[in-house]
């Protein structure tokens, strides 16, 4: 039988690169749900699309092909223009993109279509594993544990306080800790987690969802702590 593990978190608290640890450690599949919300908000950009227009917004998300990888050890998001395939697995990181993919994520129609694609990715990943893998998914965001998969075999809430939080995502961007890089990724951070806390509730544990709080764990740590959760 096929186990689903919904990982929610916050920027910085390392959920991407724990729940990709994970799965690979369990041979599951991997769903970065923020890449597509990313790949959306590129292709919106591209458009030229007015970002102040809800509905416009949503028109164009829903003409979006996504195409998503789903290996841990390689994820890859990547969309269909004039037939052709387009990687966007690079440009879905750039600054322009992450200014923007909250006010993308805000408009509920958007956040429907792209809840249907994220079920059926999972769905897929459980009937139709790749070669080698085991059914399953860990999938990780801001709504899994809540909306995507609230039936999930295993529901956890990643979370760090701010400072430990700030201080990997400034690590991770620029892969330096001087102050004035950090003060601008703490900006960036705190106002983005402001945008998103609008949208999803990804700070606190719904019923049943367990936390793993990793300020004090390192990385090695939090996915030996998720995976003690996952039970295997
Ligand atoms: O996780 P990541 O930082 O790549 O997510 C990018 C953005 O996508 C978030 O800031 C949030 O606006 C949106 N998002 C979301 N729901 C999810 C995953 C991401 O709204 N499940």
């Amino acid at each position: 039988t096929a186990l689903v593990v919904a990982v929610d978190g916050p920027s910085g608290s390392g959920k991407s690169s724990v729940s990709r640890a994970t799965a690979a450690s369990l041979g599951l599949a991997f769903l970065d749900t923020g890449a597509m919300y990313r790949a959306v908000t590129w292709a919106v950009l591209e458009a030229g699309v007015d970002l102040s227009d809800a509905a416009a917004v949503a028109a164009h998300v829903r003409t979006v092909a996504l195409v998503v990888g789903t290996d841990p050890q390689a994820p890859t998001v990547a969309t269909v223009v004039d037939g052709a395939e387009v990687d966007l697995t690079d440009a879905v990181r750039t600054p322009r993109v992450t200014a923007n993919v909250s006010a993308v994520a805000a408009v509920p129609a958007v956040r429907q279509d792209l809840v249907l694609r994220q079920r059926a990715l999972i769905e897929a990943a459980c009937l139709a594993p790749g070669p080698g893998r085991e059914p399953g998914v860990v999938a990780e965001g801001r709504d899994i544990t809540t909306v995507v998969a609230p039936d999930a075999d295993v529901r956890v809430l990643l979370t760090a306080e701010e400072s430990v939080r700030l201080a990997r995502r400034a690590r991770q961007d620029l892969g330096t800790a001087d102050t004035e890089a950090l003060e601008a990724t703490r900006r960036g951070v705190v106002e983005r987690d402001r945008l998103d806390a609008r949208t999803t509730a990804f700070t606190t544990a719904a019923d049943g969802v367990v936390t793993v709080d990793s300020t004090t764990l390192d990385f090695d740590g939090t996915v030996a702590a998720v995976l003690e959760v996952v039970g295997r």
